[in-house]
């Protein structure tokens, strides 16, 4: 396994590959792995023959006030993991690399607002155009067969399935299920801003996920009242929470009695840390 840090070296490495007829899948991250991130290269090795991940701390999908300038760097050792997972290309470009025009100036990809202005886009605006826009160039980069996303951030992987379809991107895009801890937590490099106090705390995000989910598997359709529950349930817990919402499973459009599936998705903040999860739950019908 080697690292480059341009596009030009990334496109001699992949145009070998490709000359060789190999198939290649894509694994975009922002670095500071964990088993959530090294599951996605174990999915991708499955569906391919080179595994190329990306490390890279987009500034473009980070407010004002966000955590871009403390967001853990930890290249050295992701690399180790990397090599580990037998990655075959790691791909870290410096900012300047992914934008030579400066990331304010460069062309931007805004998929539809009902998708992204709503749930962790309300609270965080310019957060998908900067993550769809990123991914798009380096889709262009790498130009993968597959790339690989995880279901943890199901938002960012419904508008990622939408900006492909709608653009006709010739990739293919792969979901993998939620990494968590023992205790249910989702793995998350944000976790580690968790005080110990908090980090008891945490698994009852994904503990008021589920009681929703049972109730929605067990017949209740008063989504209103699950979601207000659920926000209850996470104050109760010591959370701030930002929302607690039931949309129809794969397009996050308003849920319905006779959808087929549901998600139940929220985001809550505890001291320094915002955590989001979600639950995926078929109709009972
Ligand atoms: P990030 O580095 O946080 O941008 O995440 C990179 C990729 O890893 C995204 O596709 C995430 O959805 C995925 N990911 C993050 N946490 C988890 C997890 N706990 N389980 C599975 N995938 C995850």
């Amino acid at each position: 396994m080697h690292t480059v840090t341009t596009v030009a070296a990334l496109r001699e490495q992949v145009a070998v590959w490709r000359e060789a007829g190999e198939r290649i899948a894509f694994v975009p991250t922002m670095g500071n792995l964990h088993a959530g991130h090294l599951k996605l290269v174990a999915r991708a090795h499955a569906l391919a023959d080179r595994v190329v991940a990306s490390i890279f701390v987009n500034p473009l999908q980070f407010g004002p006030g966000e955590d871009y300038e403390s967001y853990p760097r930890t290249l050295a050792e992701d690399e180790k993991k990397l090599a580990r997972l037998r990655v075959d290309l790691v791909f870290a470009p410096p900012v300047e690399e992914m934008y030579p025009n400066g990331a304010g100036e460069t062309t931007t990809i805004r998929v539809p607002r009902e998708l992204t202005d709503q749930l962790c886009g309300a609270s965080r605006p310019g957060h998908f155009e900067g993550m769809s826009s990123v991914v798009a160039r380096l889709f262009n980069m790498v130009q993968p067969d597959v790339a690989v996303f995880g279901e943890k951030d199901y938002q960012q992987l419904t508008v990622i399935r939408r900006m492909v379809r709608d653009l006709a991107m010739p990739v293919e895009i792969e979901g993998v299920p939620t990494e968590r801890e023992p205790d249910g937590l989702a793995m998350s490099s944000r976790n580690q801003y968790l005080g110990a106090a908090e980090r008891e705390k945490a698994p009852a995000l994904y503990a008021a996920l589920s009681r929703a989910a049972a109730r929605l598997a067990a017949g209740e359709t008063d989504f209103a009242r699950l979601a207000r529950d659920g926000f209850a349930d996470l104050e109760a817990a010591g959370f701030q929470p930002e929302y607690f919402e039931i949309r129809e499973a794969e397009t996050l459009h308003p849920p319905r009695t006779d959808s087929p599936a549901w998600a139940v998705l929220a985001a809550a903040r505890l001291g320094r840390a915002r955590l989001i999860d979600n639950v995926e739950v078929s109709s009972p019908a």
